[in-house]
């Protein structure tokens, strides 16, 4: 961490004052602050319009009671949350996740880091984001239906193609987006296509949004791979993880040439020196919704671990795309140690600060999240535009766009980088290069 510009400082510490308790939306906001001395210092009217204030304080956060009732007849109750939290470069989009460990500070994290990820594709997009602390793991069909709708319920009043898009995220994908879309045009009788992003292709969704996440970091990889004149080709690489980041990320790495041998999930990991079975691994976490136990006992060569760290395995390009702190100092220590060359996050946040510093410190390439995993949220973007234009588009032509926005982006964030004086520092390009977007635009719009 570095010192504080005194701005920057009194809105951090206005930061801690007001949301106590909530360590992971002030390490996203310490993260990008972290960034931004040269910037205040070249831009007094982004202190003089108090820009940073407004940027840490969502404009409506929104929380409320989810009862439903379970195969058994047993009622419960879980918490529903939308953070709505910057609008200034087009309406709030983000994904909702449903995950046991989400509360308020998990969601304000989630959806500080959206508004900066959302301006780096260069779409018009504001940020948000929300959930639920409902547990999908386990629940029929039949209960996550039910949740659903009763999550929409509530949230159908707060949204709307021009107020605020959500999408997927950790225990939302298509199944789930296909009952929210489902309830919010039986309660609207609107066929509002443009509301949610993630639906199936049978009903306004996009091709490549699936894909999406995955595909985007391992373009962004390349891009930075090759500022070094290097290549993902014949590469060993690991993912962590083995939900749709994960799967997508090994697919489109294993399509450049690259060798994905390791992924992991809550109960350990697996090391498959053949190559990750992507299809298998599809079958187990896609339609069986099963445990990586399941692919190691139906593959030969895989071994699993139930203890241990995914990232004590050898490998020169490594994807974490699990969840949020999820990469420590330690890890990052034996990744060094083992030759580590890039790491791109296709997850929100995966690495701790201090696992950042030390790729820093050994000239390891590294990909925040905002930047590596903004391929989802571009192709959500993408599938808002065929809604509005009641079209739909072709694989091929849709995965070429993700590719240019990717390319568009990293460059992006190394220009930003070279300009502010830290050529290769992509933590540092894509903080200043958004920042500096939203911040313009919130100046033009007034103080609103
Ligand atoms: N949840 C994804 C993210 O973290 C996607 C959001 C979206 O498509 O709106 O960016």
């Amino acid at each position: 961490m570095s010192e504080l510009d005194p701005t920057l400082d009194r809105a951090y510490r206005t930061v801690l004052d007001r949301n106590p308790g909530e360590a992971e939306f002030h390490q996203a906001v310490r993260e990008v602050l972290d960034s931004l001395n040269r910037v205040v210092a070249a831009r007094p009217e982004y202190a003089a319009g108090s820009i940073i204030e407004r940027l840490c304080e969502p404009e409506r956060q929104l929380m409320f009671r989810v009862p439903w009732t379970d195969d058994k007849g047993n009622v419960h109750i879980n918490r529903g949350f939308r953070v709505e939290f910057n609008s200034a470069l087009g309406p709030y989009k983000g994904g909702l996740r449903f995950h046991p460990t989400v509360n308020l500070g998990i969601v304000k994290f989630l959806g500080f880091e959206q508004i900066f990820k959302n301006a780096l594709t260069g779409l018009p997009i504001g940020g948000g984001k929300g959930g639920s602390d409902f547990d999908p793991k386990g629940r029929s069909d039949a209960e996550i239906m039910r949740f659903c709708q009763s999550f929409m319920t509530e949230l159908y009043r707060h949204i709307g193609e021009y107020t605020d898009v959500p999408a997927g995220d950790i225990g939302v994908g298509g199944r789930e987006i296909g009952y929210l879309f489902g309830q919010y045009k039986r309660i609207t009788n609107r066929y509002e296509s443009g509301v949610l992003t993630g639906k199936g292709l049978a009903y306004g969704g996009s091709q490549v949004r699936t894909e999406a996440t995955g595909y985007g970091t391992v373009f962004f990889t390349r891009e930075m791979l090759a500022t070094k004149n290097r290549s993902l080709s014949g590469r060993r690489v690991i993912v962590s993880g083995s939900g749709n980041v994960a799967i997508y990320a090994a697919q489109k790495a294993t399509q450049l040439g690259a060798q994905v041998v390791a992924c992991s999930d809550s109960g350990g990991y697996v090391v498959d020196e053949d190559g990750l079975d992507l299809d298998l691994l599809k079958q187990i976490k896609e339609v069986e919704r099963g445990r990586l136990t399941d692919y190691a006992a139906q593959r030969p060569n895989a071994t699993h671990h139930a203890e241990g760290s995914v990232w004590s395995v050898p490998c020169e390009i490594a994807l974490p795309c699990a969840t949020q702190n999820e990469l420590h100092a330690e890890d990052a220590k034996s990744l060094v140690a083992n030759g580590v060359l890039a790491v791109a996050e296709g997850a929100n946040m995966p690495c701790t600060p201090d696992a950042v510093a030390i790729f820093a410190d050994n000239d390891v390439l590294f990909a925040p999240g905002k930047a590596a995993n903004a391929g989802g949220v571009a192709t959500s973007a993408l599938e808002m535009q065929q809604n509005a234009s009641r079209d739909s588009w072709h694989f091929s032509h849709t995965e070429e766009r993700l590719d240019q926005i990717m390319i568009d982006l990293h460059d992006r964030c190394a220009t930003a980088a070279d300009t502010f004086g830290e050529p290769g520092n992509y933590v540092a390009g894509a903080n200043i290069s958004s920042f500096v977007q939203v911040a313009d635009a919130m100046l033009a719009l007034g103080v609103i």
